[in-house]
């Protein structure tokens, strides 16, 4: 054997890895997203349709789908048109667009204490509650569809939302920097198998939100009382008031800063 026909073979073995491992990640991908499979199946049947019009040379089939193939971008845009809005909506909250002023350590301490002072109190009142903490990622298209609050973060001001009665404690509240945006938030639920099946929506929509995006989410169940976070695709389940303010202070401080004890404050579990 050549050297040229060994290197022949690897081309062309390299070339059809190449496809497969295509075809793999795009089949992959497509498995949860109904729309993205029925579009892969149109795609395959007009080129599958294109290739037997030019084999046996059917001409009105050939013009009929060479019309369909101009046209196709135009009915690609009217399809994802909700992806496209949310794609634009997160790129004109962008970073390099309006920056988001990062909050002082000092700032960010309180503001934890807050979220967890209310943790206790919801645990302790025997409520449950979803606080989802955006980081980079942008939460616009969750925030649009929630009820809009704007206003400072307080422990007495999240304990209220998630009372039970008030018709904002279904869903989650939104927090960006010091400030609640919004409450009654529906998040996409996740159907990892990580997790245990006694978890229900409000542990799945928390891991669902950060498998998506950045963000950290609270999570104070009403049945077992217990505090959980998410955060980068995983729950850390039943963690201790003190665990739950060192982790939120260790991920959302600005990074190379020197923390100051994470431990203290007002809390008594
Ligand atoms: P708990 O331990 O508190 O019972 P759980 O994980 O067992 O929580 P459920 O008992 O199903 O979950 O909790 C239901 C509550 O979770 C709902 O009343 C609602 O407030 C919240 N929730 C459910 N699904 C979502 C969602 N997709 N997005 C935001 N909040 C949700
Ligand atoms: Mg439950």
């Amino acid at each position: 054997m050549t050297v040229e026909s060994i290197s022949e073979i690897a081309r062309k073995l390299i070339d059809v890895l190449f496809v497969w491992a295509l075809f793999y990640i795009i089949l992959k991908s497509l498995r949860k997203n109904m729309k993205m499979i029925m579009l892969f199946k149109g795609i395959l049947v007009i080129i599958f349709t294109k290739l037997i019009s030019t084999w046996l040379d059917l001409v009105t089939i050939g013009y009929f789908i060479d019309y369909v193939i101009e046209w196709a971008p135009l009915a690609l845009i009217v399809i994802f048109q909700p992806e496209i809005r949310d794609a634009l909506e997160q790129l004109g909250r962008a970073q390099f667009f309006t920056r988001k002023r990062n909050l002082s350590l000092s700032e960010l301490e309180n503001t934890i204490n807050e979220i967890v002072n209310s943790a206790n109190y919801i645990k302790k009142m025997r409520m449950g509650a979803l606080i989802v903490i955006e980081r980079d990622s942008s939460l616009a298209s969750y925030v649009s569809k929630a009820q809009k609050v704007y206003a400072d973060v307080s422990s007495s001001l999240l304990s209220s939302i998630f009372f039970k009665n008030n018709p904002l404690h279904d869903g989650g509240v939104i927090i960006e920097g010091d400030k609640i945006i919004c409450a009654g938030a529906v998040f996409p639920t996740s159907d990892s198998m990580a997790i245990s099946k006694r978890l229900g929506t409000r542990h799945r929509a928390a891991l669902g939100i950060c498998e998506k995006t950045d963000a950290i989410a609270l999570i104070v169940s009403e049945e077992t009382g217990r505090i959980s976070l998410a955060m980068n695709g995983e729950l850390i389940y039943n963690l201790s008031l003190d665990e739950v303010r060192i982790r939120l202070i260790e991920s959302l401080a600005p990074s190379g800063k020197i923390l100051r004890s994470a431990k203290g404050g007002d809390i008594n579990e």
